[in-house]
């Protein structure tokens, strides 16, 4: 069968280079590699749709880790994997498909089922899952832990991640959501994260991108305030489509740099910033929602208010940084971390887009052929919503 993904061989050659010079298309290439073999509580799946990740981006770039270290990390955690070590590993965390074959223990599934894969990898029998499937210390992201991702004509999976397809969904949104649309939800709505409620002001970083679209529709659902920040005008206009109260263009409205070179504040320009927030009412923030990092973390920290939260699940810019933390403890505020969701938190989730309530931003449906073209277009910034693959052309 086709996959695309990195061999070991490829993964040496991309290493050598500084990261500075790397592209994710260095490190992703197409295989011509047997179908997988599934265990006893697995599914294999014909793949017919897949959408593009930034977790498929860090894989590609081999950084922060190679996705041999990603995958030994897996096995190690999860001994009974052995099979995911292979001399290749395939990409992709969001696919939606058919399934073709069954393991012998797997019950309430059936051969022809229509189904969307939910990424979430964990040991059913680790009694953690009962309460939150995110605390088992077997937790991976499947495509990107694991091996045997969504950018192949087959994949498998466990029959724990899979979720039933309605038939009226169309196959390029089913492959396109539930990865971004489950992590923002359980950053805004989840007990486990911010539990965002009618009233409050939530400021968006990215508001255009994969999280920042479907955290803009859910917030706007719970009735709060959306400040959305983007970095084009084409962009606020998407945001301002997707229901944002007030989008700034950060490259045209804020200051030219947040921080300096070395990561620390520029405390002038934060204060033009929340200046600008105050001339536009937004005087009062309740949530940042945070996935930028290094160049952000610590102007959020500033822009909530007091008793506000950042609730933070990942650091594209970099994740090391400095934060003044006298904004945190004087004026009573909460970082969280928060990372992907579980079975329970990405099934709410999913309905808001089976009953209608929200839609994906789809960016464009494309050949799985320009995988990695459209690797180097989202790594570049050009990219917004969800760029989807039909894998029947
Ligand atoms: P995306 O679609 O590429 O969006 C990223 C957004 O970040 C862009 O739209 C960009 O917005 C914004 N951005 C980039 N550099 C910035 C800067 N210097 N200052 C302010 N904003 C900046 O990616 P995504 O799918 O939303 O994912 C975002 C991050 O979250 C990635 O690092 C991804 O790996 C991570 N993630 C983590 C989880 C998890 O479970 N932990 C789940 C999903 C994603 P503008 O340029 O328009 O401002």
């Amino acid at each position: 069968m086709w996959a695309f993904g990195i061999t070991k061989k490829l993964i040496s050659d991309v290493t050598k280079r500084p990261l500075s010079d790397r592209l994710p298309s260095h490190g992703v290439e197409r295989l011509d590699i047997p179908k997988p073999t599934i265990n006893d509580n697995e599914v294999l799946i014909r793949v017919k749709s897949s959408s593009l990740n930034y977790n498929s981006i860090w894989s590609a770039l081999c950084h922060p880790l190679t996705p041999t270290q990603l995958i030994s990390s897996f096995i190690h955690r999860n001994p009974n994997q052995i099979d995911h070590l292979k001399e290749h590993y395939i990409f992709g965390s969001d696919a939606a498909g058919e399934i073709v074959a069954l393991g012998k223990n797997v019950q309430n599934w059936k051969i022809g089922n229509e189904v969307i894969i939910h990424c979430n990898i964990v040991d059913e029998f680790d009694s953690a899952i009962q309460d939150d499937g995110m605390l088992s210390p077997s937790q991976s992201i499947w495509g990107y832990e694991t091996n045997f991702g969504a950018f192949a004509e087959y994949t498998k999976v466990k029959c724990s991640q899979l979720i039933k397809k309605p038939k009226n969904l169309d196959w390029a949104s089913a492959g396109s959501f539930c990865l971004t649309l489950s992590t923002a939800y359980r950053m805004l709505i989840s007990k486990n994260g911010a539990r965002l409620k009618a009233g409050d002001t939530c400021l968006i970083w990215g508001g255009a991108g994969g999280l920042g679209s479907f955290a803009i529709q859910i917030a706007k659902l719970s009735g709060a305030k959306v400040v959305a920040i983007v970095s084009s005008d084409k962009k606020k206009k998407i945001c301002y489509d997707l229901g944002a109260d007030v989008v700034f263009n950060r490259k045209k409205e804020f200051p030219n740099k947040i921080i300096n070179e070395k990561g620390e504040p520029n405390y002038m320009a934060w204060k033009k910033i929340r200046t600008l927030l105050n001339k536009n009412n937004i005087d009062s923030i309740n949530i940042v929602f945070e996935h930028v990092g290094r160049e952000t973390l610590g102007l959020s920290t500033y822009l909530a208010n007091r008793g506000g939260k950042v609730i933070i699940c990942a650091a594209t810019t970099g994740y090391l940084c400095t934060l003044d933390l006298r904004f945190l403890w004087m004026q009573l505020k909460t970082i969280i971390g928060s990372h992907f969701a579980n079975y329970n938190e990405a099934s709410f989730a999913s309905d808001l887009i089976f009953n209608g309530k929200i839609n994906p931003l789809i960016h464009s449906i494309n050949d799985i052929e320009k995988l990695p073209e459209m690797m180097d277009k989202m790594y570049l910034g050009n990219t917004y919503g969800k760029i989807v693959f039909n894998h029947d052309e």
